[in-house]
């Protein structure tokens, strides 16, 4: 069995991404500028906003943190996007979700700039994948596409099986991975809350990508011997010998299913590196596509 290390081959590509950043710089060509607008005061978003800052420190980015009220109005919402939108020396932006309730979340998401939409969720950028042209691509399953890259993994003919289908992982990872690419042409499967006897696909799977949201829910006879499996899960769970009282741990049981897999991901230092590298290649991709 082979730990797929998110954190040090995350290090890897941020330290291609700086290097590049430095020949950009060496040319008198424009630094990437990211920029984050958070709203309110979520603990897990401002932990994912803060790495995503520290990131950019490390590979030599400009970024912006746009701390909002967690009160505002969608409208003044839409106001800060559009300054940003506006701003030249921005390259790309991303707004962190969760946003509160009574923000309508495809509207806020419909005024980003695709050109800026580092996220790749803007529809058409999401439309764009799913024709294969040029665009920005989610940035969990584009970490996971180069996660799997970086190992070499042959993924043409496998069966790949998703685990959820929201927007931002499980339905574009369905779409990516049986995609005409080196890392895609699988057979897919995508599994949802409504799909009945769950674990009769999963152990069909050469390639198992779980994004549920439930602690330990994929379990090691849910998974056939030698599969590869991606586990997107970030769960907190009580824990009362660490000091913040809780610890991460992912949507497939590491300890019990890891020793069948031929490859996975762990909990932390998996996935979630990987994503905000992701993150900064798109940034780096804005700043070309649209700055040279
Ligand atoms: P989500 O929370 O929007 O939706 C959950 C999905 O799981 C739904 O599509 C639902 O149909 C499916 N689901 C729920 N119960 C199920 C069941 N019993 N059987 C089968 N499917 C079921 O999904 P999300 O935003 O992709 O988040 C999923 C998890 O991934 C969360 O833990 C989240 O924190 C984590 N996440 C991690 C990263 C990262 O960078 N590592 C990025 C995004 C999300």
């Amino acid at each position: 069995m082979t730990i797929l290390d998110g954190k040090n081959t995350a290090l890897l590509i941020q330290d291609e991404i700086a290097q590049e950043v430095q020949t950009r710089i060496q040319a008198g060509k424009k630094k990437p500028h990211l920029a984050a607008i958070l709203v309110g005061n979520d603990t897990p978003s401002q932990t994912y906003v803060n790495g995503k800052v520290e990131a950019c420190k490390r590979v030599g980015f400009d970024s912006t943190l746009i701390h909002l009220d967690e009160n505002i109005s969608e409208e003044n919402l839409l106001l800060e996007i559009q300054k940003l939108n506006e701003n030249p020396q921005i390259d790309g932006f991303i707004v962190q979700l969760p946003l509160p309730k009574y923000i309508n979340v495809d509207n806020v998401i419909k005024h980003i700039h695709p050109d800026k939409d580092v996220d790749g969720f803007h529809p058409e950028n999401v439309g764009k994948m799913n024709k294969n042209q040029p665009c920005y691509i989610s940035a969990t399953p584009l970490g996971i596409l180069k996660l799997l890259e970086k190992y070499e993994i042959q993924t043409s003919g496998k069966h790949c099986v998703v685990v959820g289908r929201s927007q931002i992982v499980g339905s574009p990872m369905s779409i990516l991975m049986a995609r005409n690419e080196k890392i895609g042409n699988c057979t897919v499967t995508l599994c949802h809350s409504k799909t009945p006897n769950l674990a009769e696909f999963t152990m069909q799977a050469d390639i198992l990508v779980v994004a549920i949201g439930i602690p330990n829910l994929i379990t090691k006879d849910m998974v056939k011997e030698g599969a590869i499996v991606i586990d997107v899960g970030i769960n907190r769970v009580e824990d009362a010998t660490k000091k913040q009282g809780f610890r991460l741990v992912g949507d497939v049981d590491y300890t019990e299913t890891a020793p069948k897999c031929s490859f996975i991901t762990p909990v932390p230092g998996g996935v979630g590196p990987m994503t905000i590298t992701a993150l900064l290649y798109n940034t780096l991709l804005a700043c070309k596509w649209h700055k040279d």
